[in-house]
């Protein structure tokens, strides 16, 4: 089959890249890198099943003829990470509406299969776990920015239902629950990346608020089978499912377990949520996947636990870490003085 990923730069689309090229499919993505990084893919690079274009979904010319050219689309490319959404809403807004128009409307014109990534977030403020794609979407109000992020994903899926409904393109939606893994950053705000890494460095482990609201963690690796699964399903198309793991953690636990996991020495310390992110800040203080849905139609169960998941992120981190430690050293060589 030919793949198309958009988005295909980052954390969960490089994975799901490298696993359609394992099965010997073709792959192309596209990713303008915004939060997307060229690291992700250099293992990549030498496959000659494997193209990329370094470009945004808005430029529709190349979508167009990446889209005519392949069987099934990934539309992964979105703003993401609480931090960034919250500090950038005009292009959160864009990129999240435009781009999953753009996809839509040219695979319109075959009848492409899509599947559209969403998020948990859509769930918004709701407080009755766990989550079941039919409940209510329970939004806070328009001057806090965390929500222009809900809600621009929530259009994005009535786009592609109505997609389906009314021009019959295969559509699918996923709703993702805190993915984590290897090549994840913690540059936007994501909390195991960031532990991780503070654990690591010896630096104080930041919970925001008083660490009491809990998620559930799913390894990249159970997501990108899901994902799989999903687009590969023709029972699947026009509807949505979730994606994620039902084991429960507080934010407190898990930076507990990584200081035990990485032997650190690190000092565990709470930030007000006004200091993290913004005044009015509002967090979720339970998110619990409902997965019966996407259980009992593909046969989905998560296979890592929370200590094989935050293993296979330190590892990563500490050579990751390593890495970036050689980098002044190499500059150091080349520099005139040192010769
Ligand atoms: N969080 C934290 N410290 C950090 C980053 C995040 O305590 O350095 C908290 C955050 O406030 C939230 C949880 O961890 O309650 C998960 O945050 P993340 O941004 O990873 O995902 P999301 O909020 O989208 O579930």
């Amino acid at each position: 089959m030919k793949i198309l990923i958009t988005g295909g730069a980052g954390f969960i689309g490089s994975h799901l890249a490298e696993r359609y090229l394992e099965r010997g499919d073709e792959v192309y993505i596209i990713d303008d890198l915004s939060t997307g990084s060229m690291e992700n893919i250099a293992h990549l690079k030498g496959n000659h099943n494997f193209t990329y274009y370094l470009d945004t979904v808005l430029n529709q010319h190349l979508t167009a003829e990446l889209v005519d050219t392949c069987d099934v689309i990934f539309h992964l490319a979105a703003a993401v990470g609480v931090k960034l959404i919250v500090e950038s809403p005009v292009n959160t807004i864009e990129t999240n509406i435009r781009g999953t128009d753009i996809v839509l409307s040219l695979a319109a014109k075959k009848k492409k299969r899509v599947l559209v990534a969403s998020t948990s977030e859509v769930y918004g403020k709701r407080d009755q776990v766990p989550f079941r794609e039919s409940d209510d979407l329970v939004m806070g109000p328009t001057n806090k920015g965390r929500w222009s992020y809900a809600c621009s994903k929530a259009i994005d899926e009535f786009l592609a239902i109505a997609y389906w409904k009314e021009r019959l393109v295969p559509t699918v939606i996923a709703r993702l629950f805190n993915t984590v893994g290897p090549r994840q950053t913690g540059r936007y705000g994501m909390v195991i990346p960031n532990f991780v890494r503070q654990a690591i460095l010896g630096k104080e482990i930041t919970v925001y608020g008083d660490g009491s609201q809990t998620r559930c963690f799913t390894h990249v690796s159970d997501v990108v089978g899901a994902l799989m699964g999903l687009a590969e399903c023709y029972d699947a198309v026009g509807d949505v499912y979730n994606i994620g793991s039902t084991q429960e953690v507080t934010i407190l636990q898990l930076a507990e377990r990584i200081k035990a996991l990485t032997n650190s020495e690190s000092p565990i310390v709470f930030v007000p949520y006004e200091e993290a992110y913004e005044e009015g800040f509002e967090d979720m203080m339970r998110r619990v996947p409902d997965i019966t849905k996407i259980s009992n139609l593909i046969n989905y169960t998560p296979k890592c636990s929370l200590d094989e998941i935050l293993n296979s992120v330190i590892e990563y981190q500490r050579r990751k870490l390593a890495s970036e430690e050689m980098v002044p050293d190499f500059r150091r060589s080349l520099s005139p003085a040192t010769n």
